[in-house]
């Protein structure tokens, strides 16, 4: 069932036209425009229902190109009016768009759903923090070799005979412990930075994603949920400088000192312990303090700690630690800990997804010289937030995913592509109505004249 009233423009047709006035807004980098020439509007919003459409390659789009089905479908359903690009056009177009202007979707999109009220089944309850949003940042690759090369590659093992290059996109997303969607934000790629030697890394990127996101949305309250990486003090201080909070994983092998420290604590007798058995019989216990050092050297970063251990009905233990900003109390316990294992959603909802799940995030669709493969990333990351927010607000979308697909994403991605490809389809209600009802019986008809 959907959690909150329906709105007409989180539906796709509306989620399609804003992302096209998005891009409508990118200045066309080409010197000399012609008339003839395909519209960089036209070619983006090609790629952007290839992405969505989750075709295995661009080659095989453009096989399909001339038929009367998908310019009529990528027409009606994805605004493209002038002629549709060749795969070579389509990445050599691409190639020079700046990436900064791929963020604008993601920001327009995800305001809607806000001011739709989707929002709202995210919030995080947790004494003390009203209206406040998990959002789980972590990194992943997509892309590895040894020999395709562009400006934007960092690279590995440089000057030896196994040098290789990559790409990686740390992602951001807003997740709740009780919800299988996800929203992104809009990614940040990790990528060579103009005017650097060194190699980007995942520290220096969530520094600019931290900055876009503060700047986009400046009212959102946000409890940042990371990976062990990041359990430091210059992390923690950039979190608290925009307001945010956060929990972030701490293993004890790498905070020596922060576990002495919790020691001398619980020898005073400052340190807490909790208990409880769940109704599905799994007991939870922790232990934990507020006011711990982290670190020894200046300055030093004092940290609220929970260590956490559960075990399962069937004896099954797993055991977390984090660091938080939140006060630790018995009311807040649980809740910072389902916070902090909410991380698991970026793993497996996002990148699980992206990877295996029809969207292709690892394949090489094209990797150009300057800005092709992020671009393609953040269509395909598109592609991605425009299919969560339909799983949430969509009606339609829901109704043709429980009945015809019985709940498989994948097999849904089969179905709209067989019917986008065989029929002439005027608007995705109408798509997704046909998915539903199933349509009438066709027989081949032959004109052998
Ligand atoms: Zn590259």
């Amino acid at each position: 069932m959907p959690d909150h009233k329906p709105r007409k423009h989180l539906c796709l047709d509306s989620m399609i036209q804003m992302i096209y006035d998005s891009f409508d807004s990118i200045p066309d980098h080409r010197p000399n425009r012609r008339k003839d020439k395909i519209s960089l509007l036209d070619t983006l919003m090609s790629a952007f229902a290839m992405m969505h459409l989750k075709y295995p390659s661009l080659l095989e789009f453009d096989r399909e190109r001339e038929t009367e089905e998908l310019k009529f479908n990528l027409k009606h359903l994805y605004r493209v009016q002038g002629r549709i690009p060749c795969d070579t056009y389509m990445r050599s177009t691409l190639d020079p768009v700046d990436p900064g202007a791929m963020r604008e979707p993601f920001k327009l999109l995800f305001n809607e759903v806000q001011r739709g009220g989707g929002l709202k089944g995210f919030r995080f309850s947790c004494v003390g923090l009203k209206d406040h949003y998990l959002l789980a940042i972590d990194g992943t690759g997509l892309y590895y070799s040894g020999k395709c090369r562009c400006q934007e590659c960092c690279i590995k093992n440089e000057g030896k005979a196994n040098e290789a290059y990559y790409h990686q996109m740390l992602a951001a997303c807003i997740v709740h412990p009780d919800r299988e969607t996800v929203l992104p934000l809009a990614p940040e790629p990790i990528v060579h930075q103009d005017g650097t030697t060194k190699n980007d890394c995942e520290k220096n990127a969530l520094k600019r994603l931290l900055s876009d996101i503060k700047r986009d949305h400046p009212q959102l309250k946000l409890v940042i949920v990371l990976d062990g990486l990041y359990a430091d003090g210059p992390t923690v201080r950039l979190i608290r400088s925009y307001g945010w909070h956060y929990i972030i994983v701490a293993k004890d092998g790498n905070h020596t000192s922060m576990i002495e420290a919790m020691d001398a604590l619980d020898q005073k007798g400052d340190v807490k312990r909790f208990e409880m058995t769940d109704g599905n019989g799994a007991k939870h216990w922790c232990r934990y303090a507020n006011g711990v050092p982290l670190n020894k050297t200046e300055p030093v970063e004092i940290v609220n700690v929970l260590d956490y251990v559960e075990t399962d009905k069937k004896g099954k233990r797993h055991t977390w630690g984090w660091i938080t900003d939140i006060p630790l109390t018995e009311e807040t316990v649980l809740p910072t800990a389902e916070g902090g294992r909410c991380r698991w959603h970026i793993e497996n909802e996002t990148f699980n997804t992206l990877k295996n799940q029809g969207y292709e995030f690892e394949h090489n669709y094209g990797h150009g010289e300057q800005h092709l493969a992020t671009n393609l990333a953040y269509l395909t990351f598109l592609a991605f937030l425009v299919d969560q927010i339909q799983q949430l607000c969509c009606p339609v979308f829901q109704k043709a995913l429980k009945l015809r697909a019985r709940g498989t994403r994948t097999y849904l991605w089969k179905l709209i592509l067989r019917y986008f490809l065989s029929w002439l389809i005027e608007s995705w209600e109408e798509m997704f109505q046909a998915i539903i009802h199933g349509t009438a019986a066709r027989k081949i008809q032959f004109d052998t004249s």
